[in-house]
């Protein structure tokens, strides 16, 4: 018989020799940790640990080859916060009571594991996705229900076997699956299915490449002009990161840059935009060209960073630029978390020159309140708001929020800006600058700083 996950059970030869001992003793040894290893079962909960679950899980498969099976994994969010707050024994009786309602779904043809901490798998034969949903779904309903003053939030991942498919691999991508539900409220489960391993695919990719890109300067600065309505002069522009893929052609940032945010490399790829408009605008000034202010986009991940205003500070020295030549655009959201180090940190920079934006304005859950404290020079209306400027609510809306906006002495621009019935009215309500497609799309930042030169002129 095969043993564990698969690989052929190691037999010594019968020979005497030196050689043929050391095998023989090799042998007993890794016959001693199996039979160990078989049936461990953890103390608190009585269930299989790791190496007993994925063995006991893959032998399971293959004894019942005429069945169809699954892997479901359970996480609960943040449980160590339930020992924290309830205490460990609570969090033990926790987790003896989840372990009785895998226990419910024993039988001859499954297999029950806790693998550590808060992490439980069931492998069981089905025959429709329903059958699934509804184990998880019982599951899922018994654990709310435990009585308990903290609140659990379980999370499932299901992965269904396929020809070949080991039951570790099965395990890592019912993981996947389960990350992607992680600590949300309305959804308690995720399938594993070919987009999610697409998309893992090509999270990969990119992370994979992305080295490579900065190194090969695939990466290419794009500038937008921003306009002044009334007078069709260029009063700035944003600077918007382009990857020149040499396989895939140009790659839009809003695919890949979120997945540089979770692995941090977008620090690594703000820099070097940074840097590159720093040294374009250098460039400008020492061809006496004209310059305006241009704004850089900063992720989230980096404002906290420590070296976030040093590195800036170091530009400003290396390329002499004024910082008020530089606005920096943080989206919205960035503001509600931490908020007080992330005022410090803004406050700072704005004392030595540097323009502050908030972006996407109005398309997540900005408080008008919090503007009052906040050091932000510009409020960036997000193209949402130009949706729908057919009703009279939502031009009321506007016409109020831009009020306030200039009431609070803060600059005001609107984004996406597609129609002259959107320009009009953004005029009319007493926002002049305006950025989008109308007027221009983002371009080479040398074709940029050009059009700057003749647009004044
Ligand atoms: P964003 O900061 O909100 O940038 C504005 C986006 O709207 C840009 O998309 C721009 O090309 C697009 N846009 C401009 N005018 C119009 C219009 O009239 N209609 C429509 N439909 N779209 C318009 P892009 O260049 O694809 O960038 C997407 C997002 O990627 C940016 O959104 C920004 O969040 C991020 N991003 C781009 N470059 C960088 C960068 O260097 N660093 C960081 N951290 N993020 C960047
Ligand atoms: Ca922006
Ligand atoms: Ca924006």
């Amino acid at each position: 018989m095969d043993r564990l996950n698969g690989q052929k059970e190691f037999a010594p030869s019968p020979m005497a020799s030196e050689e043929g001992r050391d095998e023989l003793y090799l042998y007993s040894l890794k016959k001693m940790a199996d039979r160990n290893s078989e049936n461990e079962r953890i103390t608190l909960t009585g269930l299989y640990g790791t190496a007993p679950f994925f063995y006991k899980a893959n032998e399971c498969i293959r004894e019942h080859s005429d069945l169809q099976y699954a892997l479901i994994r359970l996480d609960i969010y943040r449980f160590k916060t339930v020992n924290e707050f309830c205490g460990r024994t609570t969090g033990d009786i926790l987790l003896k009571f989840i372990a009785d309602c895998f226990r419910a779904y024993e039988s001859e043809v499954t297999v029950i594991g806790h693998l550590r901490a808060d992490t439980f798998q069931l492998l069981t034969p089905y025959k429709t996705e329903e059958e699934l949903i509804r184990i998880v779904t019982e599951i899922n309903d018994k654990i709310e229900n435990f009585q308990i003053q903290c609140k659990i939030l379980p999370a499932f991942g299901i992965c269904k076997q396929e020809m070949g498919m080991d039951v570790s691999l099965l395990s890592d991508y019912a993981n996947l699956a389960l990350q992607t539900v992680k600590g949300k409220i309305f959804s308690s489960y995720a399938f594993y299915d070919e987009d999610m391993r697409q998309q893992l695919l090509y999270e990969k990719k990119i992370e994979n490449e992305i080295l490579q890109a900065l190194k090969g300067k695939q990466l290419e600065v794009f500038v937008q002009p921003k306009v002044e309505v009334r007078t069709k002069r260029i009063v700035g522009g944003e600077a918007l990161l382009r990857w020149n893929h040499p396989v895939d052609g140009y790659i839009s940032p809003s695919d890949f840059i979120p997945i540089l945010e979770k692995s941090g490399y977008i620090i690594k790829v703000d820099n070097y935009i940074w840097e590159q408009v720093f040294l374009n605008l250098r460039n400008q000034l020492d061809n006496k060209n004209l310059i305006v202010p241009i704004s850089l986009n900063v992720s989230r991940l980096h404002v906290f960073r420590s070296d976030f205003e040093e590195y800036l500070y170091n530009l400003v020295k290396q390329y002499d630029i004024d910082p008020s030549m530089i606005v920096l655009e943080l989206t919205e959201s960035a503001f509600t978390e931490n908020a007080e180090l992330l005022f410090s940190k803004l406050h700072s920079l704005q004392r030595k020159g540097f323009l502050i934006s908030m972006d996407d304005f109005g398309s997540g859950y900005s408080s008008l309140n919090m503007l009052k404290d906040e050091p932000i020079d510009e409020i960036k209306i997000d193209r949402i708001f130009l949706s729908d400027i057919r009703t009279n609510k939502s031009k009321t809306i506007i016409k109020r929020i831009i009020a306030l906006i200039k009431e609070l002495d803060m600059k005001i621009i609107a984004e996406g800006v597609e129609t002259t019935e959107q320009s009009d009215f953004l005029l009319e309500c007493g926002c002049n600058v305006c950025q989008g497609y109308l007027y221009y799309r983002p371009m080479p930042v040398t074709e940029f700083f050009m059009l700057v030169a003749a647009n004044n002129t």
